[in-house]
């Protein structure tokens, strides 16, 4: 089967730094990525929101490079820090392949995690992995800074969005992810998603078929940019169910800013969830404070490729 969507590599617009490279050709630009997706780790993930992890995990990609350089970055090793000899290049019948690798290893669902910038790539893996029986949901796990076209373009192929909406303050964003224009990208982005997949569906056990779960990272000492963040989401609707993670870590370039050099208290985390709550969301994942370390994957421990 021919591949159709990685043709668009050779003027790339992924996301929206509109870097216009020809990626095909080998050019580099912001996420460092070229024409075949650099995969870090893939395996079985137990720790993501129920709905997703359910009881046999989540079969969890994660690619390396990224079109944001969050200071935080609670993945840096892949994303930003990455060494080409901890990483697998591959191409999207290789991807399509660990995708089925995955369903046969009993995932509930493919999670695609830091996809925005290989997003064509990761369109043909999933045509390539449909056509040879893949059958379990996918799931777009990125942080919120897509292009609306890109995603429009892909309608259809992904079941299950779960955007991290990290700010709705544009100076925040430049200031700790390099995007100074992340807060005019990401409603626009929350709507497209919304109105592919609709609300959260789950089956009989809860786990989630189709529908969209959004996440927030709680930063330390940053409540309104929380607060604005959940209203955007409430205003699209309060039937979006929001997880609020509480797991932030200081670590990386977080030194660099003192301001969010430290773990997130349960005065401010509880805080948020009581706002969240007078916004009327149907469904709010929380996260309990004292297991901050929870969801946090350590990429140099881990073997890369495991079920
Ligand atoms: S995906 Fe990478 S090369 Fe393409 S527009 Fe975004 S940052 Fe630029």
């Amino acid at each position: 089967m021919r591949v159709f969507f990685s043709k668009r590599l050779v003027s790339c617009e992924c996301c929206p730094r509109h870097c216009k490279i020809n990626r095909l050709a080998g050019e580099l630009s912001f996420c460092r990525t070229g024409a075949k997706a650099m995969v870090a780790h893939a395996g079985l993930h137990y720790g993501e929101e129920p709905p997703i992890s359910g009881t046999t995990g989540s079969g969890t990609i994660f690619f390396a490079g990224c079109n944001l350089r969050c200071a935080f970055c609670q993945n840096w090793q892949i994303s930003q820090r990455f060494d080409k000899s901890t990483v697998r290049e591959m191409n999207p019948g290789d991807i399509a392949d660990e995708m089925l690798r995955l369903q046969e290893a009993g995932a509930h669902n493919i999670n695609l995690v830091s996809p925005s910038h290989v997003v064509w790539q990761i369109a043909d893996a999933i045509l390539l992995a449909r056509n040879q029986g893949l059958n379990i949901p996918v799931v777009y796990n990125s942080g919120g800074y897509d292009s609306v076209e890109a995603l429009r373009a892909i309608t259809g192929l992904i079941d299950i969005y779960m955007p991290d909406i990290k700010y709705m303050d544009n100076t925040l964003a430049k200031k700790f992810s390099g995007a100074g224009d992340y807060a005019d990208i990401v409603p626009g982005v929350l709507e497209e998603m919304f109105r592919q997949t609709g609300s959260l569906e789950t089956d009989a056990e809860g786990v989630a078929i189709k529908g969209i779960l959004v996440r927030h990272l709680v930063l330390p000492g940053h409540p309104e940019n929380s607060r604005k963040c959940l209203g955007m989401i409430a205003s699209l609707s309060p039937a979006i169910p929001v997880s609020l993670m509480s797991q932030y870590t200081p670590q990386f370039r977080a030194a660099n800013h003192p301001e969010i050099n430290r773990r997130i208290n349960a005065e401010e985390y509880y805080e948020l969830v009581d706002y969240a709550g007078s916004l009327g969301f149907k469904t709010l994942f929380t996260q309990d404070i004292s297991s901050q370390d929870h969801y946090l994957p350590d990429f140099e421990k881990n073997s890369p490729f495991e079920n």
